[in-house]
């Protein structure tokens, strides 16, 4: 059977039968990746106080033919991320950025797609522990936890014909995201359109400044009341346009670290004050 040598996060576990455990791993070079830990609850000495979530872990295992879930036969523990288990926020957002990975994460991926997911769950677990969160960083986090699965807003330019959003504003400096589109759509573009939500072109900026930062200089961009619930509404919809439904964890995100003035995915848009 094809062995298995990766770094891995571990999104989630499971209990199973007398002593076993299943776990949901991120790994470095293959994605999302489901493994059964045989007598895990009784081995200290293969699984040594390793297989809780945000671990992260360097495993060993076996890939088994024809089955969905492989072997996993040793971790080690690299970081625990101890600091995220001591503060409800952080303990929230980390929550949900790795059921977020959990659940659109592919399996079996390589290369720079594999790295690119396993970076962004690296770096924000880092960030996460040295930084305390707050409504911005939980945004941006969770839209470049998007852009990381693949799923990265267009803010740039009209997603249908491709005309710049800075040449569109209007008086209000407002231009318009369509979320089934996931981006920008020009006036003329959009006049069709359904659910077109409304958003400064400073917002675009600073949620693009987001994405193109590096990830331990993030806290640094701080979003005001009314761009914060304008980049809710775009974040929060598109998000919940490609999970498909509510994450468990989204409703304990939203009590431990409540975005001031955004609807949740669920609810109608509040016109957004216009100061
Ligand atoms: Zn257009």
């Amino acid at each position: 059977m094809p062995s298995l040598r990766f770094e891995a996060v571990l999104l989630r576990s499971v209990d199973y039968g007398e002593s076993d455990r299943i776990v949901h791993l991120l790994t470095s070079d293959a994605g999302r990746l489901t493994a059964i830990a045989k007598s895990a609850r009784r081995s200290c000495r293969r699984f040594p106080g390793t297989l809780d979530v945000f671990n992260h872990l360097a495993i060993d295992g076996r890939a088994r033919p024809r089955a969905s879930m492989a072997f996993l036969e040793r971790a080690r523990l690299i970081h625990p991320f101890l600091g995220l288990r001591t503060d409800p926020a952080r303990y929230a957002l980390a929550s949900f950025l790795t059921e977020m990975l959990d659940r659109l994460s592919p399996e079996g991926i390589v290369g720079p797609e594999a790295e690119r997911i396993f970076e962004f769950a690296i770096e924000s677990l880092r960030l996460l522990e040295n930084v305390r969160p707050t409504p911005s960083l939980r945004l941006l986090l969770e839209l470049r936890g998007l852009d990381a699965l693949g799923l990265r807003p267009e803010f740039g330019r009209c997603v249908r014909c491709g005309r710049v959003a800075a040449d569109e504003i209007s008086d209000d400096h407002r231009v318009h995201f369509h979320v089934a589109d996931g981006g920008i759509v020009c006036t003329a573009c959009g006049l069709r359109l359904d659910g077109l939500i409304p958003i400064e072109i400073g917002t675009l900026r600073s949620l693009d400044a987001g994405l193109e930062s590096s990830a331990d200089r993030l806290d640094r961009i701080v979003l005001g009341t009314r761009m914060l619930a304008q980049a809710a509404r775009v974040v929060f919809r598109f998000q919940r346009f490609h999970v498909g439904v509510e994450l468990r964890s989204e409703r304990f995100l939203d009590e431990m670290l409540p975005v001031l003035g955004s609807d949740s995915p669920s609810t109608t848009a509040p016109t957004a004050p216009t100061t």
